[in-house]
């Protein structure tokens, strides 16, 4: 099952094809980032969402120079 990320929540898009990431839920209350287009853009576990994104913002985070300003 796939959740997507609140409109609120600060994430980047996928790098490779400009998406914004999708949660799945996990058993054992594990949730885990990831591209919608395809799973093996990045894929990231963690029990906390929070961790997640802010993972997967690292990884994904836009050149500066090209970052859309306002
Ligand atoms: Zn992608």
């Amino acid at each position: 099952m796939y959740i997507s990320i609140q409109k609120n929540i600060y994430c980047e898009n996928c790098r490779i094809c400009g998406a914004r990431p999708v949660i799945e839920q996990l058993p054992k209350a594990k949730f885990k980032l990831v591209c919608p287009n395809d799973k093996d853009h990045f894929k990231l576990t963690s029990a906390f969402i929070d961790d997640s994104i802010k993972a997967w913002n690292k990884l994904n985070e836009t050149p500066v120079g090209l970052r859309n300003v306002g």
